[in-house]
């Protein structure tokens, strides 16, 4: 049938969609509904003036039901409307006030035997027109009231002084494009209502996706894949973090950096995935090793590199050999170190100084890596920590 009038079709949603849709309306019906309630009163009231005009025979009883009965029902309404009630009652609150204004006015009408009744009852099409808009959201209940209006009015005009099936006929030609326009009209600003109700939700459930892509893209472009460590992006943004957000604590920093000894040998000998799987497990047991407030990084292939901040030579040479030990007490076995130590292990350099520009970490670093290579030419398996006085170095 609406397909028939050239009408959109009514979007398909959720018993929970379309209680979320009147929810999002609830305040922008409210204020709908009071300004109706407050045009269609003072329309109502204004009407008075068409009855003395037209019908002189029932002013009092104009007046009693106008200002006596329906003005002091429409304040209440008014101020039912503005208070903190679901909008659903305000609104049902809003069609059964209307129509008792009908009944009444009908009475008014009814009651007269003026012959201006018979064209002052065209207007009855106005409470049509009210009831709609005062339920114009959901179609549903618009359409229920237009229904019982109808049926009222319908049943009132036989009463009317003069009326005959004639005139009822007329009427109803002139009535009947008024019901069915404004329901049409209501239909079409619930569907429109609905249509972008739907695609405000899909926008929503979009940017809450993208957000989602956007933090795993982020995270996944500062981790290593392998070990889930920290890259050297990672580094850098907190290396940045703590020159800005604790630059105290970034002039007094520990670098420590560690690399798997004999690992090309490791590699050769059991294959390119036990050597992946070694470099998972060194990079666990490092982590587990630091304080959660150590950044440790996967540097490039099996180095890595651990900053501390806020920490002095002493806690580098504890950190060092915290690392050292975690992976030397891993137990994993390699056969080929061509040494006596016949287990993976890490060598360890460590420098500490303070970082207050990307320069000073890329001497911390050369520093630190001058310190890795003195441990490294030691024997392996050892750390060493650079200083300006004097070189300490234990071998386990
Ligand atoms: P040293 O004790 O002097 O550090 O000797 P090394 O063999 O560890 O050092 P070298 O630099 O000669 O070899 C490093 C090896 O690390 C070579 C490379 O195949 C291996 N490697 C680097 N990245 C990866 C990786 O992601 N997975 C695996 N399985 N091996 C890697
Ligand atoms: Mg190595
Ligand atoms: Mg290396």
């Amino acid at each position: 049938m609406m397909r028939w009038l050239g009408l959109p079709a009514r979007p398909r949603m959720t018993a929970e969609q379309y209680a979320a849709f009147l929810q999002s309306r609830a305040p922008l019906r409210s204020r709908m509904l009071r300004a109706a309630v407050l045009c269609v009163l003072i329309f109502y009231l204004i009407c008075f003036l068409f009855d003395l005009w037209l019908l002189g025979d029932v002013t009092l009883l104009s007046a009693t039901l106008r200002f006596g009965v329906m003005l002091p029902i429409a304040i209440g309404l008014v101020v039912y409307i503005g208070a903190d009630h679901p909008v659903e009652k305000k609104e049902i609150a809003a069609i059964l006030v209307a129509l008792f204004a009908n009944v009444c006015w009908c009475a008014i009408l009814v009651s007269s035997s003026s012959p201006g009744v018979l064209t002052y009852f065209y207007a009855a099409a106005s409470f049509q027109m009210a009831i709609t808009i005062a339920a114009a959201s959901p179609f549903r209940p618009a359409l229920r009231a237009s229904v019982f209006t109808f049926c009222l009015n319908y049943s009132a005009i036989w009463f009317l002084e003069g009326a005959t099936p004639a005139y009822v006929i007329q009427h109803l030609a002139v009535y009947m494009p008024t019901v069915i326009m404004t329901l049409l009209v209501s239909y079409q600003l619930e569907v429109e209502a609905l249509t972008s109700h739907l695609q405000m939700e899909e926008n929503e459930a979009l940017k809450r996706e993208l957000s989602r892509q956007n933090k795993d893209l982020a995270r996944l472009s500062v981790t290593d894949p392998l070990t889930r460590l920290s890259n050297r992006r990672g580094t850098e943004m907190e290396l940045s973090r703590l020159m800005t957000e604790t630059p105290d604590a970034a002039s007094r920093v520990v670098l420590l950096v560690a690399d798997v000894d004999h690992f090309k040998a490791y590699n050769d000998a059991y294959g390119h995935g036990a050597g992946d799987d070694c470099l998972k497990r060194v990079a666990r047991a490092m982590r587990r090793a630091l304080p959660i407030e150590a950044h440790l990084a996967r540097h490039g292939g099996e180095e890595f590199v651990a900053i501390l901040a806020d920490a002095d030579t002493d806690r580098a040479a504890a950190l060092a050999e915290s690392l050292r030990r975690a992976v030397r007490q891993l137990g994993i076995a390699h056969a080929h170190t061509g040494d006596r130590n016949q287990h993976v292990t890490i060598s360890v350099g460590a420098a500490c100084g303070p970082i207050r520009s990307d320069g000073d970490f890329e001497q911390l670093l050369e520093t630190a890596d001058r310190a890795l290579y003195a441990a490294k030419s030691d024997g392996r398996n050892s750390w060493r920590v650079s200083m300006t006085e004097m070189d300490q170095r234990v071998v386990a």
